[in-house]
């Protein structure tokens, strides 16, 4: 194990929406008390990362969340090692082991959300994305009591993006309560969060329309599993395709674009009983536009997906560690944190961005 430095590379926003300023001399975290430190490998770039440095993320109300850690260090789909161990860690802790960095950072153990496995909305909870510096840094301090120890075998690379887009994703489609042979729909299917879901719905059993712009991302969501592909840069009533290709409608429709206007006329592609998943979560205020009498006359169910709990993360790990679902990765250079932001802004990323954080591994 390499000796840890007492100062290292981070990716910092001093200010919201004034852009990533890379800071060498940035203070190595010491791990306190039931704390580990760990070497950060790789993170994946998530678009909440993108909304939050920009100032524009939104919170539940709809308004833009300003409450935020100064400078601001994102990060929160990373793969690091244990490289130190602080006082009062559990005997079982090893250094070396593979440690998630997810959205969820500390939560309390007792509150009712807590207690009932839904520890992402702990009424007292932290995050890396708002409270504490997350991995967009060679090296971070964990709460050892709420540790993501990942399995040995696995890829470090490859599983970052499940720690926060598989595991969103997972619990969408877990969420839709498919059944083999049902069709979901996947809007966004061909970006980060899309094209995972595309991939759980596929492991569902499911039989999966995808919907995004342009043929190369029709051919990359087919590539994954989609059976059809929806152009809406080319389709002008997307919600009569589906009703076409499903005979009636889509089982589940799960929106993992972080656009308004994909989740406004979304429920109005599902058939009776049919479940919107939201998944993504646009900048801007906006509203679903389905008629209060279609949810009601087709029974619709609505449920929203912000990540899910650790024992569901470990479970979308554990399909990707057995080679069910394939993350699409394109692994690039730390520095490049800045472009990658510009081509998110755009759309241009299929699949997901995973940075190299370390140097030396
Ligand atoms: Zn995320
Ligand atoms: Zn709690």
């Amino acid at each position: 194990m390499s000796s840890i430095p007492t100062t290292q590379t981070a990716a910092t926003v001093p200010k919201l929406g004034g852009g990533v300023k890379f800071v060498y001399d940035y203070p190595v975290p010491q791990p306190g008390h039931n704390e580990v430190l760990a070497k950060v490998l790789y993170s994946g770039v998530c678009q909440s990362d993108l909304h939050t440095q920009a100032g524009v993320a939104s919170n539940s109300a709809g308004n833009p969340i300003t409450k935020v850690k100064l400078p601001h260090v994102g990060g929160h789909e990373g793969v690091g090692r244990i490289v130190a161990i602080g006082p009062g860690c559990d005997d079982d802790i090893r250094l070396g082991t593979f440690v998630g960095i997810r959205f969820a950072s500390r939560i309390c153990r007792r509150c009712e959300f807590c207690l009932a496995g839904k520890e992402q909305h702990c009424i007292k909870s932290t995050n890396h994305l708002h409270h504490e510096d997350g991995s967009f840094q060679e090296y971070i301090a964990l709460d050892a009591g709420y540790l993501t120890i990942l399995p040995d075998d696995i890829d470090p690379a490859v599983i970052g993006p499940v720690l926060c887009a598989g595991l969103t994703t997972y619990k969408a489609v877990k969420n839709a309560n498919i059944k083999a042979g049902d069709w979901v729909v996947v809007v966004g299917s061909g970006g980060g969060l899309g094209h995972l879901a595309v991939q759980y719905a596929r492991a569902q059993g499911a039989i999966v329309i995808g919907i995004d712009g342009g043929a190369a991302k029709g051919d990359f969501c087919k590539e994954i599993g989609a059976s059809e592909y929806i152009d809406f840069t080319t389709t002008p009533n997307l919600v009569e395709k589906v009703h076409n290709l499903t005979s009636g409608g889509a089982n589940a429709v799960i929106v993992a674009a972080a656009s308004v206007k994909a989740f406004q006329q979304a429920a109005d592609m599902l058939k009776v009983g049919g479940t919107l998943s939201c998944v993504g979560i646009p900048a801007e205020k906006g509203y679903l536009l389905t008629p209060i009498s279609a949810i009601v006359i087709k029974g619709l169910h609505i449920t929203g997906n912000l990540v899910g709990s650790l024992k569901e993360c470990l479970e979308a790990v554990d399909l990707v560690r057995r080679g069910v679902v394939k993350p699409k990765i394109s692994i690039r250079p730390f520095e490049d944190l800045p472009k990658i932001y510009d081509e998110l802004e755009k759309g241009d990323v299929s699949g997901r961005v995973v940075l190299k954080i370390a140097k030396n591994e």
